[in-house]
């Protein structure tokens, strides 16, 4: 156990407290009156939360411009939040390394650090998050400020209020109580969510959704991902899965997936589907990713052919995305870019054409984040759960 672990509680557990709390985060400074816009809420409710918050250090109110008066705490200054306050760790687990960071309350970035996971067996992961963890404690020592929360974003079914893994195709993880252990070798409150999640929480603050109340993430790569975000509120679904575009299946007579189904868009246009696929239909043993793109971008017909329709997989994953919730934008991202000129024209070509109405004005907007970024997104769900004291 550490005595860096918390010590403090965040001074209000309002949903009202941490509304204009995130808005700050995401829009600040603003005046209370800009918050009060922006949030819906009445002035004196603003006025009323913000006070705590200021007296506290997490919210600071920029002083007067004019040197003649001042500040005496006008409700016209506008406030920010104190980024140097608190520290969070964000982890994100991948099938074979850890990306972690230790940021500020604001989740800037201060220190990043990468460890390669020599086996994805949960204690032995485990071991590897709490000596990461331990190295960015020490690093965070050097700051003289205590980190506040642990969040760990790991691919696949993941209950957060729960904090348990329930089951994860990458790591081959069934059922880890992921939260509870970290904490006990931590010491730190963890917060534990599903990766794509994470990394929607990330945008929503500081990314392509800010401001929008309607938006999905959709992550290509090793597995095909959604966040969705409607109404403002990032999407967990009852029981923890919801936006499984990656299981969304475009061809019942298509190639068998891991989920137990045929012809999910993950089954065409996940990484090792497309790399399988490429050895069948050209008999070339392309050995991972890089050699399929390769192969691809040397002008192999078969090769371009399976790309072509991983392309037209993901576009009609995003178009069912965007026909049963309308979101303005859809965020398309993960490490699979690295292929995106391969099939981007099928992406828009296969969701303008599945689409309906309306629904196709939706902007695509392509965004290459590395890990650094889930890792952040991991640290701003720690940061949630810390303004919403719902750590494990
Ligand atoms: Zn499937």
């Amino acid at each position: 156990m550490r005595s860096t672990s918390r010590t403090e509680a965040f001074p209000a557990h309002t949903p009202a407290a941490a509304q204009i709390f995130t808005t700050v985060l995401s829009h600040g400074p603003l005046t209370r009156s800009e918050i009060a816009g922006r949030t819906r809420l009445s002035a004196a409710a603003v006025t009323k939360a913000v006070r705590p918050l200021i007296e506290a250090g997490y919210l600071v109110e920029d002083a007067d411009d004019d040197a003649r008066q001042p500040s005496l705490g006008r409700p016209a200054n506008p406030v920010q939040v104190d980024g140097g306050r608190a520290l969070f760790i964000g982890v994100k687990v991948t099938g074979d390394e850890l990306i972690a960071v230790l940021t500020d309350l604001c989740c800037r970035i201060r220190v990043a650090r990468h460890l390669p996971l020599t086996s994805r067996d949960p204690g032995a992961v485990l071991a590897s998050i709490t000596a990461l963890v331990q190295e960015l404690l020490t690093e965070a020592d050097g700051f003289g400020v205590a980190v506040h929360g642990l969040g760990i974003a790991v691919s696949g079914d993941v209950d957060r209020a729960a904090g348990v893994v329930r089951y994860s195709p990458f790591l081959e993880w069934s059922d880890v109580p992921l939260a509870e252990l970290a904490s006990l070798a931590t010491g730190l409150p963890v917060t534990v969510d599903n990766d794509v999640r994470a990394l929607t929480v990330a945008e929503q603050w500081f990314g392509a959704g800010v401001g929008l109340s309607d938006f999905a993430v959709v992550t290509v790569g090793a597995g095909i991902g959604c966040g969705l975000v409607v109404h403002g509120h990032v999407v967990s679904g009852a029981h923890g899965v919801a936006g499984e575009i990656g299981h969304v299946a475009i061809d019942p007579a298509g190639p068998p997936c891991h989920c137990g189904n045929r012809g999910c868009v993950e089954a065409i246009a996940a990484d090792s589907a497309i790399v399988g696929r490429i050895r069948e239909v050209t008999g070339i043993e392309v050995a991972d990713t890089a050699e399929a793109v390769d192969l691809a971008h040397a002008g192999n017909p078969g090769a371009r052919e399976v790309y072509a329709r991983a392309g037209d997989a993901i576009g009609r994953g995003i178009a069912t995305v965007a026909n049963l919730l309308g979101p303005e934008r859809v965020i398309i991202s993960g490490e699979g870019l690295a292929a995106y000129d391969l099939f981007a024209e099928q992406i828009r070509e296969a969701f303008a054409a599945a689409a309906f109405g309306s629904a196709a004005r939706c902007d695509l907007q392509t965004r290459p984040l590395p890990f650094e970024e889930w890792a952040r997104g991991a640290a701003a769900t720690a940061i949630q759960s810390f303004i919403r004291s719902d750590t494990y």
